[in-house]
């Protein structure tokens, strides 16, 4: 019989950029009281194995594969969601792979402008960060491993204020990533009998409604089947929006929320709440699988 009414379907390890080890981020999740929890790390399939593996210890939870792939703008951050993927199918590991390397194109030459800057940080520090949880060709190593790698040096006080003033888009530190069109990745989910949803619409970079449905439709004829419409950066008007919007173009309903640890320290596993009704009891059984 199953009680659980909340699920959290978008959440990083230690194999990404989070700082739990994806047994302890499972183990949290069936501490929140959750029906099903998601491990959707960035670009790689490498917590899959020991989140799965510790889920079998919790009969009232579910786990769902996942993964967050970054795509090319189309306005502000697009990120995709595939849930309930395949990790073996050959294009989507091809996909996450050219992420990888992209990342490894970009992360030196942050550091050179924090160096040119008269920051004392090399990356052998932010791999220092990074290697906690990973190793070798699967390394995910993000923008927060800088952050925390800036903030272990003394040269800021929080993650925060590292993408504040170097991070952030914008910011003085700040360097493109090479990303996968949203076609290409939405693609490479489908293949890997993955859902494709959009990752927290609210990061497109949208001054009206009319805005976001622009960029919704767009990705909807790359293939988008759903839309995180819960997600910790939502403001309860948006996720109205969104759950609108999913309605008027028939599409699923899924919310998480992107927990990551200590580089966000205000978001909890769980929160917000997103009903298992809202996702759809169906739905939901499709992506467990
Ligand atoms: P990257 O994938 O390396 O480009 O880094 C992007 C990640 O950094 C996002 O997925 C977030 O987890 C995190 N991030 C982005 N902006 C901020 C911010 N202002 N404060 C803290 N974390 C952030
Ligand atoms: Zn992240
Ligand atoms: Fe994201
Ligand atoms: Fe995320």
């Amino acid at each position: 019989m199953r009680m659980r009414k909340f699920v959290d379907l978008h959440t990083h390890s230690l194999a990404s950029d989070g700082s739990l080890p994806p047994a302890d981020l499972v183990r949290y999740a069936d501490a929140a009281d959750l029906a099903a929890v998601a491990l959707t790390d960035h670009d790689t399939f490498s917590g899959l194995a020991e989140a799965r593996k510790a889920a079998r210890d919790f009969p009232d939870l579910d786990f769902v594969s996942g993964v967050e792939l970054s795509a090319q703008p189309i306005s502000g951050t697009v990120h995709l969601l595939g849930l309930g993927v395949d990790e073996t199918a050959p294009s989507l590991l091809k996909v996450a792979k050219f992420l990888r390397r992209a990342r490894e194109q970009r992360n030196p030459r942050i550091v050179e402008k924090l160096q040119a800057m008269g920051l004392d940080i090399g990356m052998d520090e932010v791999f220092a960060v990074a290697s906690q949880g990973q190793a070798g060709e699967e390394m995910v190593v993000g923008r927060p491993h800088i952050a925390v790698a800036l903030c272990r040096k003394g040269l800021v006080a929080d993650v925060s204020e590292a993408f504040g003033k170097y991070l952030a888009k914008g910011a003085a530190a700040y360097v493109e990533r090479e990303r996968p069109d949203a076609a290409s990745a939405i693609s490479a989910i489908r293949a890997a009998g993955g859902t494709a949803i959009a990752a927290h619409p609210s990061q497109w970079r949208c001054e009206n409604s009319a805005q976001v449905e622009r960029v919704l439709r767009a990705l909807i004829a790359d293939g988008l089947q759903g839309v995180e419409a819960y997600h910790s950066d939502h403001t309860p008007s948006q996720t109205r929006l969104y759950l609108d919007l999913a309605r008027r173009f028939d599409l699923l309903v899924t919310g998480g929320s992107d927990f990551h640890g200590d580089p966000k320290p205000q978001v909890r596993i769980g929160r917000p709440r997103v009903p298992v009704a809202a996702v759809g009891r169906e739905f939901l059984d499709k992506l467990i699988g």
